[in-house]
């Protein structure tokens, strides 16, 4: 005998036994018949009499069980139409030939299901069709030949990416049928020998195809394929001996292999392709299925975040909560994340943070750390389709300063499934592996497919330690992040934006949604500072028997959490189907109208206290004015009511009037008496055509603007800086535009970059006319046709002391894969622009240098973005906007989209929207830019008054005020959460607007006793707030963009 023995076969080619391999790994080959998947379940039964099947259609279990299920067979009917309900009941006996075997029932409906047992307990999802399927339900580990079994399936008729079509457009007609209703059993043997198969074979094809273990993974399989006889037990013995032994080498020293930590999750989108009530059962249906796992496999560790999600979950299905809670406890599930939602992070209020999420902004480390999270995990950036992200191990610096932890995971997905490919990639991809050699994976299906899979699991298991891989082990987020701390070698920096080059329609498409979410927060904001106001007088007034107002602690909860839910990240993106932004708008419109009455109630209140208060209580008719942002304002406004009759006023189309109110005392409110008004120094005409009546002038103190007949701005002339015109030559602004916006696949996340070679002007059919010639207001309004089906109209005013002009837009619009813009173009070099985020302002490039620039051809900004040079600039505002670009001197806002798919309505009919231009000396960073934008979202709320008391002058004392009030924003006055309503205790939250240091004095008329530096979430930090020289006053010093949350405690 020759050792080693002579291989008497030719030589394979590689390329021909690799086929080889792939054919008998594969479950879906030609020759499946002769592959391992076939072995995987024996004993597989059928229909009667083992397997019995009836169904019934009802809402819920409950009632399910009492009714008459009709028998069915497997191949009967088909379920349907998509979104409805179907129960099974299912009635196994259990075949004698499986007698001390486990018993597993295998189902396949193409769609979603949860099974229930007969007492009502969901026991786990099933998730059908291929790819990230899961069919399987054990029944019982140790079956007896004759038992009984008896079982519910929920059956939704949705499948894990809802009911769409190509284009993810649902289709309401879509029917399921019951592929597969088996009974079998595992063959435990060869499944082995599958997972060890599973691996080898990612190391022949995922890792270098010619290292040494790369080949011999090839042999390996080749040799199983050659020895494997299903129906021979020794034979998958000796398959089995292969596979083992070459699993069984180690890693070298294990110190120089990267390290992988593995943590189960399942990304469910709280709306997506489906609607908010689906979510709750895939919620339901995942996280079930994943406490069984966890049963199972007892090392196994899983993350869920969207406290929105675990609130769902207790409501509707407590016992999974419940067993949650056992799991967390024994920490194999870890909670994570500190926000309601996963929200797309273009806009949002303060309390959010994100851990899966899209668009990140700058400030948002400063915000991370204040709310006590110390790390940042994502993989989103992974997804830009221009440059690749530098990092993936790095500390994250904000606009303030602040550094925070933040990993991207080289695997480049959440949803990772545990293959030798994706470990590979963690390597492979890992930018910073000299200073950290360390990755976080993170596995398991998302969306209904129900996290990780019990294969998941066995591959996790066998990857702990193998040759020529890195090691995988599974662990916590928290203990991920404390293992960087612990062993990098210091590790980089990354400072700015984490701009993601993908996803930039998301800034516009849905504008309805935009506008119902940025109206929403400022009447919110509203609430809470009127609310404050009215509960500090009510509370001094206690004794005089008013009537004590109670300050809405449940309403305002309730409006902050629906307002997070509809921030999820495909709704305020504006990327899911139809039928969930039905929810969102209706949402909105609660939000609004609830938040509109109690602030009626809180201004009623304040007025009720206040006219109590005074003494020459005599009826007039006038106004009280609700001024809610920190400084003093004066402005024209509508009176609210009809056919008032103040005195050299001016009159609208409406039967409205128009009516100066002078100094609106800041987070004050002052009266307004009619009849005695005085409007003496303002006496000119403000709106007038020129003289051979080829131009409209809009004219003021300020600004003198000039219109062609298109409403084109072709002049506009600073006063106050003489000579200074801010249209060059030749060039116009206010120029509506259409461009052709077909992306390459998300059609409604996606406007790509060559969107700007084709567009053309909407111009040439407007009719424009004067509407208003002042003295308050100058109006000029046009109607211009956009296509045959689509129309705009705009009224451009601007009133008699303004700095702003404003463009209120009204638009009917029925296009397709066209994205409207607006275009001013200004006479103003600059190689950046100045866009605010949430709390903040952040420069970008105006020219396309390099790809990182251009890459920003379309970006987000929320109320303002600003083109300043030295001494001068412009800002363009929005009421509801949120994309914009800028490209040297053209300044544009981004308006309406029109994709047509998720949702095939998306954006058609009718919007309403502002945007504004507001010309300022000096560059914005020592311009008034961030207090015009607010005014111009936060408008003065009014109450008009026939016969009731209204005094003249002030009526409520400003309750704060910060002065100077130019650079430190005094943005949220609220009751402190723990101040349980009583309104000795407030929260102030200011922040520093411009990017400087700033001192600034904090006065109030109130008797504070002291007042605590807090954070985010309003702990105490144990430092108090100094007092100023000025009786009642405090000091203020903030370093750049510095948010400040202060805890106000009064005196009793
Ligand atoms: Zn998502």
């Amino acid at each position: 005998m020759t050792t080693p023995a002579i291989d008497n076969t030719p030589r394979v080619p590689d390329g021909i036994t690799r086929s080889r391999v792939a054919n008998f790994i594969s479950s879906g080959s030609n020759f499946y018949t002769m592959g391992i998947h076939r072995g995987l379940w024996t004993y597989r039964h059928s229909g009667s009499p083992y397997v019995g099947l009836s169904v019934y259609s009802v809402p819920d279990l409950k009632d399910a069980v009492s009714q008459t299920f009709q028998k069915v067979t497997q191949h009967e009917r088909n379920y349907g139409p998509s979104w409805a309900t179907h129960w099974f009941k299912i009635n196994l006996t259990i075949p004698n030939v499986m007698d001390g075997k486990p018993a597993v029932f295998q189902w396949n409906m193409d769609c979603e299901g949860m099974v229930w047992s007969t007492d009502g307990i969901p026991l786990q999802g099933l998730t059908g069709g291929d790819g990230q399927e899961r069919h399987e339900y054990i029944v019982t580990n140790k079956a007896v030949g004759g038992e009984r079994h008896t079982f519910y399936i929920e059956a939704a008729c949705n499948g894990m990416f809802g009911v769409g079509d190509n284009a993810m457009v649902p289709d309401p007609n879509r029917y399921f049928s019951i592929k597969t209703a088996d009974l079998v059993v595992p063959d435990k043997e060869v499944q082995d020998l599958y997972y060890d198969l599973d691996i080898i074979r990612g190391i022949a094809y995922d890792t270098q195809n010619d290292s040494p273990r790369a080949r011999e993974a090839v042999w390996v399989i080749n040799e199983v394929i050659n020895q494997f006889i299903l129906e021979d037990r020794e034979s998958i013995k000796r398959c089995k001996a292969l596979t083992s032994e070459f699993l069984s080498v180690n890693n070298g020293q294990a110190r120089g292999q990267h390290q992988i930590t593995a943590i189960g999750n399942c990304h469910i989108d709280t709306a997506w392709l489906w609607p908010y009530a689906e979510t709750k059962r895939k919620i339901a249906r995942s996280w079930s299925t994943q406490i069984d796992l966890m049963d199972r496999y007892p090392d196994y560790i899983f993350t869920g975040s969207q406290t929105q999600q675990y609130e769902w979950l207790s409501e509707y299905y407590p016992s999974v909560f419940k067993k949650i809670k056992e799991k967390e406890k024994k920490g194999q599930w870890e909670i994570i994340g500190g926000s309601w939602v996963e929200h797309g992070m273009v806009l949002n209020i303060l309390e959010n943070e994100p851990r899966f999420s899209g668009f990140l902004i700058l400030l948002l480390p400063q915000v991370l750390k204040q709310s006590g999270c110390d790390y940042f995990f994502t993989q989103k950036l992974s997804w830009n389709n221009i440059n690749k992200f530098p990092r993936s191990t790095f500390w994250w610096t904000g606009i303030d300063g602040t550094n925070i932890l933040a990993h991207l995971t080289p695997a480049e997905t959440y949803g990772a499934s545990v293959t030798v490919s994706e470990l590979t990639k963690c390597t492979k991809n890992h930018h910073d592996l000299e200073y950290s050699n360390e990755s976080l994976l993170c596995y398991g299906h998302g969306d209904g497919g129900g996290g990780p899979t019990p294969a998941m699991l066995e591959r996790l298991h066998r990857l702990k330690d193998v040759d020529g891989l890195p090691m995988v082990k599974p662990g916590s987020v928290l203990e991920f992040f404390q293992g960087i701390e612990k062993n990098s070698k210091g590790l980089q920096a990354y400072n700015g934006e984490l701009y993601l080059e993908f996803h930039r329609g998301t800034y516009t498409t849905q504008a309805l949604v935009k506008r119902g979410n940025r109206i929403s927060e400022f009447l919110i904001r509203d609430v809470e500072i009127l609310g404050t106001m009215a509960k500090i007088l009510s509370k001094a007034n206690k004794k005089k028997d008013i009537g004590t107002y109670a300050y809405p602690i449940d309403d305002l909860e309730w409006a902050w959490k629906l307002l997070c839910l509809n921030q999820f990240h495909d709704c305020l993106p504006g990327s899911a189907i139809g039928l969930a932004f039905k929810d969102v708008h209706k949402h909105h419109r609660e939000i609004i109208s609830k938040t509109m009455s109690l602030r009626h109630k809180a201004q009623s209140s304040i007025i009720n206290q206040r006219s109590q208060d005074s003494i020459e209580n005599k009826p007039q008719e006038g106004m009280v004015v609700f001024n809610t942002v920190s400084w003093e304002r004066t402005e024209v406004v509508e009176v609210p009511r009809k056919k008032t009759n103040w005195m050299g006023q001016q009159w609208n189309d409406s039967g409205h009037e128009y009516v100066l109110v002078r100094n609106a005392p800041g987070l004050g409110v002052a009266g307004y008496v009619a009849h005695t008004s005085d409007i003496s120094e303002i006496d000119k005409k403000m709106a007038y055509q020129d003289t051979d009546g080829g131009y409209y002038i809009l004219e003021n103190q300020n600004l003198k603007a000039t219109f062609n007949h298109d409403g084109q701005l072709v002049s506009l002339l600073d006063k106050k800086t003489p000579d200074r015109q801010l249209i060059p030559n030749g060039a116009k602004g206010n120029v509506l535009q259409l461009y052709e916006d077909v992306p390459i696949y998300w059609d409604a996340w996606d406007v790509e970059i060559y969107h700007l070679q084709k567009w053309k002007p909407i111009e040439g059919e407007a009719s424009i006319k004067i509407v208003s010639e002042g003295p308050l207001k100058a109006e000029l309004h046009f109607r211009q046709k956009i296509s045959d089906k689509s129309w705009i109209e705009q009224t451009i005013s601007l009133t008699c002391l303004s700095e702003r002009l404003e463009f209120n837009n009204l638009v009917d619009w029925h296009e397709a894969h066209q994205f409207l813009k607006v275009e001013f173009v200004w006479d103003i070099i600059s190689d950046h622009a100045t866009y605010e985020i949430q709390y903040g302002a952040l420069r970008r490039p105006t020219h396309y240098n390099s790809t990182i620039d251009s890459a920003k051809f379309e970006v987000c900004g929320h109320k303002f973005a600003d083109l300043s040079e030295a001494n001068y600039g412009v800002a363009l505002m929005n009421n509801c906007k949120y994309g914009y670009a800028t490209h040297g001197n053209t300044q544009r806002l981004s308006l309406l989209r029109s994709p047509k798919g998720p949702d095939e309505n998306a954006d058609m009919g009718e919007h309403k929207f502002k945007y504004a231009i507001y010309p300022h000396q000096n560059h914005f960073n020592s311009s008034n830019v961030v207090r015009q934008a607010i005014e111009f979202n936060a408008p003065l709320s009014l109450r008009y008054a026939e016969d009731q008391e209204v005094k003249s002058g002030m009526i409520l004392e400003p309750l704060f005020k910060v002065e100077p009030s130019n650079q430190i924003i005094l943005d949220t006055i609220k009751l402190a959460e723990d101040d349980n309503g009583n309104g000795d205790v407030l929260i102030l939250r200011l922040y520093e607007a411009y990017g400087g240091q700033a001192t600034a004095l904090l006065k109030s008329h109130l008797d504070i006793k002291q007042i605590i530096i807090s954070n985010v979430l309003e702990d105490d930090l144990d430092e108090e707030l100094p007092r100023g020289d000025v009786a009642g006053s405090f000091k203020l010093t903030l370093h750049p963009f510095q948010i400040l949350t202060l805890k106000v405690q009064l005196a009793k």
